[in-house]
């Protein structure tokens, strides 16, 4: 890929796929990662492949939420170390909470290969972000011993740690999927999603929606993040931001 510049107008995209198709390649994602890639390409097309305002409202939400949490977590799947791991580090150290592995298809191999990348990512992340390398270092990274389950979930995917997920009150879970994202809602948790799809039932039950792409999103909300709790926040309504996306992406036909 290093033939492509950056002035090419899929750069972003096509550097997105390079960093997929390499994660796949290292046993680091499932067969239908791609897949679920591509679906979030497409509508990111009718977003014209920006951050829209009601994205950029809701991941002001996301934040004060996270920061003013009593135990905030972060879960990631193969697709979100892939493509944000170590954004994703810089958000938990400056949260100083732990980031924990939930795949849907839970292997040993891929949890062991999804740990492992993790740790080697805490070090990229140290150098990007000098400023936090102390509290990158700290990051307690979960998934390896799941003591706890998500009540009302079957399989393994409801494994998850007592004292990362199962106690969590407010919860960023990019790239969930709906069964999930509804069963951590019914727990009481503030579940917060990143999910191009206004559509999706993921996007439908989370209690804070982020339709934006994850690596174009993750920056802003860190930002977001050193920037601390917003008190002119309140009265989140979740149905009528999805609405505005909604027509956002129609205006596309404009
Ligand atoms: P649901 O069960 O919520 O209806 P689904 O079956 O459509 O969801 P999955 O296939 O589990 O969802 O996950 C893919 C979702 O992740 C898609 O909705 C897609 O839009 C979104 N997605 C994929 N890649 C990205 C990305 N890079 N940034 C943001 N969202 C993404």
């Amino acid at each position: 890929m290093g033939e492509v510049p950056e002035s090419h107008p899929r750069f972003a995209s096509l550097m997105a796929r390079k960093k997929l198709t390499e994660a796949a390649a290292a046993g680091l994602l499932a067969d239908s990662a791609l897949i679920a890639h591509g679906r979030g390409e497409a509508f990111d097309y009718l977003l014209q492949e920006r951050t829209c305002d009601a994205a950029r409202q809701a991941i002001r939400v996301c934040a004060t939420s996270l920061a003013s949490a009593k135990n905030p977590v972060i879960s990631v799947n193969g697709n979100t170390v892939a493509l944000a791991g170590p954004e994703l580090l810089a958000c938990a150290a400056v949260l100083e909470c732990p980031i924990e592995v939930n795949i849907y298809y839970r292997t040993p191999e891929r949890m062991a290969a999804l740990l492992n990348k993790l740790a080697e990512q805490k070090i990229e992340a140290g150098q990007k972000y000098p400023d936090l390398v102390t509290k990158i270092e700290a990051i307690n990274i979960l998934g390896d011993a799941p003591d706890a389950r998500i009540p009302n979930l079957e399989g393994p995917r409801a494994n998850c740690h007592h004292d990362g997920i199962f106690s969590s009150d407010v919860i960023l879970v990019p790239l969930e999927d709906g069964d999930r994202c509804e069963a951590l809602v019914a727990m009481g948790k503030t579940v917060c999603v990143i999910d191009l799809n206004p559509l999706s039932r993921t996007a439908k039950m989370a209690s804070v929606t982020i339709v934006d792409e994850l690596t174009r999103c993750i920056p802003i909300l860190l930002d977001q993040l050193r920037k601390g709790v917003d008190s002119s926040i309140s009265n989140w309504d979740n149905q009528s931001n999805l609405k505005q996306v909604m027509a956002e992406m129609l205006r596309v036909l404009d």
